[in-house]
């Protein structure tokens, strides 16, 4: 490759290959010293050569040849449903049967008894659509998906869908969820956003990793407050370890919601922003031990959207 590393220190190095791993943020072309200081605790398969990137292009585009292909059969799909639309072409109401023309008649009778015809098939075509677009809608969202749930830290009430990037619950009673990667030691400021699909009661946050409930059910945020937690919930209370947990505030939390945490090492401070830029500030927090998100959850589902 003829191109050249424009990372600062890198003294424009030769680009060798590419960094592939969907969780690196320097992902991308790479030289031998982007190799050292970014990824050298990648797993090999990410890490391509000029050979491998041609081999893995090769292979990714029969991936995508499949895509289109699935295309196709949506679009024979679509053409065979507006044939049928178009021969009922039934634009208003039918009415005053009375004054019709024995011809006119007929043709309304002939599109009755085709639709008598086709009554049964229509409603589970319905169901499987309905279950086809979700699946293709989750596979379509999984690649905007770099963080993901937990199947260890978290309550046996709280179950995991897609990849692990959405946690549901129908249980009355309170559970937990972390996210799997931490906050990057290294890295200063780290953001993590989640999207809240449906809503009885959330709290989202941050946990001090080693304090993780080792008895799940008998996690509490509300009357012990040295739980390790920075949480803000849906009935605007924010709870943090020390004297002013559990205190109100105006920030409130509701389906729909779209909440980024921005955790920031330098300023020892969280912050919450909403998609309508409605912000609450957390300070002090502890930064000597290592973090990791979390969500609180009771009969609600909640999606993790991303982490840079
Ligand atoms: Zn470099
Ligand atoms: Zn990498």
């Amino acid at each position: 490759m003829s191109q050249y590393c424009n990372y600062k220190d890198h003294d424009e190095g030769k680009i060798i290959g590419v960094c592939t791993n969907l969780n690196c943020k320097y992902r991308g072309g790479l030289c031998i010293n982007c190799l050292k200081e970014f990824h050298r605790n990648h797993s090999q398969v990410y890490l391509l050569d000029l050979n491998g990137l041609q081999q893995n292009w090769q292979q990714k585009f029969k991936t995508y040849g499949k895509l289109k292909s699935l295309q196709q059969h949506f679009n024979r799909v679509k053409s065979v449903l507006d044939d049928m639309i178009v021969r009922f072409n039934i634009e208003v109401q039918e009415q005053n049967f009375e004054n019709y023309s024995l011809s006119k008649l007929k043709d309304l009778t002939e599109k009755l008894a085709y639709l008598g015809l086709i009554e049964q098939y229509i409603n589970p075509l319905e169901d499987l659509i309905q279950r086809i677009y979700a699946q293709i809608k989750s596979v379509k969202d999984l690649s905007i998906i770099q963080l993901r749930f937990s199947n260890e830290l978290k309550s046996d009430n709280i179950y995991l869908n897609i990849e692990g990037s959405i946690a549901s619950t129908s249980d009355e009673s309170f559970g937990f969820v972390l996210c799997e990667t931490g906050v990057n030691k290294e890295s200063q400021v780290q953001e993590f956003t989640f999207k809240i699909l449906k809503m009885d009661w959330i709290a989202l946050g941050i946990i001090h990793k080693d304090q993780v409930p080792s008895n799940k059910k008998k996690f509490d945020i509300w009357e012990n407050s040295q739980h390790g937690c920075y949480l803000i919930d849906s009935l605007g209370k924010v709870f943090s370890p020390g004297e002013t947990n559990n205190s109100k505030n105006k920030f409130k939390l509701k389906k729909d919601d779209i909440i980024t945490v921005k955790v920031d090492k330098t300023k020892k401070n969280v912050l919450w922003t909403n998609q309508n830029q409605q912000q609450l500030e957390m300070m002090e927090f502890d930064v000597s031990q290592s973090i990791c998100p979390m969500v609180c959850l009771r009969k609600s589902d909640v999606q993790v959207i991303s982490q840079t």
